[in-house]
């Protein structure tokens, strides 16, 4: 079965036809600037448009017919959706019923359901008989006991408005996760683990039976480790000081999600510059990774803690996957939990799950590539094949 998978943000539409019996992808674009000066689509619909048409050159039949009538190479589109809310812990077959609900969730993510509903919506106008289904980034955090998804604020909070926390990339920990016990040859459901997905945005997530049981993005996307533009942690009382000095609250969330991390300590969001200019000796470099990995390490302490003892630790995603100065930072301050880097195997390039630590480490230290597309073109060929 061939899946088209779409990743719809705001000005911006990802796609990848995958073959998931084969488990490959075939073909991968990315139209951006949707409906901004210069940009190559004014709005989803004709990006979408572009995109089918893309597909269809690279990988389509040599068909003669009108496009519209031409058939398409793929037979199921998977979209990935980044809030399911409470209602959506499992991935759903779009229908009219719960296209609304995901609609509804916008409030609790703004930059990102409306523009996963806008990429579902002109599918469905386009090709109406296509099976699509949305595969939600909160939905493996379901499982996160009351303690950890719970604030400690007024239960009206929670009641009215729906602020606990609810965890995302969740379909990233959830792939790795699979893959590190299949590596480790432990059944998944017996299987405690921490993964750190460390790209742009970054989360830890705490597995215990297979399960997220903890994870440090919350009600949003910002709160937890120091990420590429988004602050992580900070005490809340600093966005109430800055909403007295005048700061309306779209300037607080901007400082917030799109000049602090990295680029508010390093002058960069880029990993690979960051660490050049730590090669050069910038110490404004060399602080902010110190102060995010020390800050990872302290989730990977505290989470050891929350699955009852980790039997491995795991780097995944753009700098996880590829950054060895930063798997070192982050090592080197867990050898009180007896976890011991091998600095050879952390300097090799491979796409292949892998041990970078050494034997006599107490948890192996993995990095998996995570691959999220094909776990939404998994999850979506395995719901349209049972329903
Ligand atoms: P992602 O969001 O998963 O695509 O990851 C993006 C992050 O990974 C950025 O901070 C990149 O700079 C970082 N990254 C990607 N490749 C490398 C590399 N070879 N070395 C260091 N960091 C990298």
């Amino acid at each position: 079965m061939k899946v088209l998978v779409i990743n719809a943000g705001s000005s911006s539409l990802k796609y990848q036809l995958r073959d998931v019996t084969a488990g490959s992808a075939l073909y991968e674009g990315v139209i951006e600037k949707i409906g901004q000066p210069g940009g190559e689509a004014a709005d989803h619909t004709q990006a979408l448009d572009l995109a089918a048409r893309r597909l269809k050159a690279a990988v389509g039949s040599e068909s003669e017919e009108s496009e519209e009538s031409a058939e398409l190479p793929f037979e199921a589109v998977g979209h990935r959706v980044v809030h399911g809310g409470e209602r959506f812990g499992e991935p759903v077959l779009i229908d009219e019923e719960n296209l609304p609900a995901i609609e509804q969730l916008s409030p609790l993510a703004p930059l990102h359901n409306p523009a996963n509903v806008l990429g579902i919506r002109a599918i469905a106008q386009r090709w109406p008989d296509l099976p699509q289904v949305a595969v939600f980034d909160t939905a493996f955090h379901r499982t996160l006991p009351e303690h950890a998804w719970r604030y400690p604020i007024p239960d009206e909070l929670y009641q009215q408005h729906g602020i606990r926390r609810y965890g995302f990339h969740g379909t990233s920990h959830e792939y790795v996760s699979r893959r590190a016990a299949e590596f480790l040859d432990i059944p998944l459901d017996r299987f405690r683990g921490i993964i750190a997905h460390l790209g742009n945005g970054a989360s830890v997530t705490a597995i215990r039976d297979g399960q997220s049981v903890d994870t440090s993005m919350g009600f949003t996307p910002l709160e937890g480790l120091v990420m590429g533009t988004r602050s992580g942690d900070v005490d809340p009382s600093i966005l109430v000081f800055l909403g007295q000095q005048g700061y309306s609250a779209e300037e607080i969330d901007a400082l917030l999600n799109r000049r602090s991390g990295l680029l508010a300590l390093a002058g960069s969001n880029d990993m690979r510059e960051v660490e050049a200019a730590t090669e050069a000796g910038d110490e404004r470099a060399i602080a902010a990774l110190t102060l995010s990995s020390y800050r990872l390490a302290k989730y990977i302490g505290a989470y050891h803690i929350a699955v009852g003892g980790a039997e491995a630790l795991v780097f995944t995603a753009g700098l996880g996957e590829n950054s060895p100065v930063y798997r070192k930072l982050v090592a080197d301050r867990l050898q009180a939990l007896g976890i011991r880097l091998d600095e050879q195997l952390n300097l090799e390039r491979s796409k292949q799950p892998r041990v970078i630590s050494t034997p006599d480490s107490s948890i192996p230290l993995l990095v998996i590539p995570t691959d999220e597309e094909r776990a939404i073109a998994e999850a979506t060929a395995g719901l349209i094949a049972t329903s």
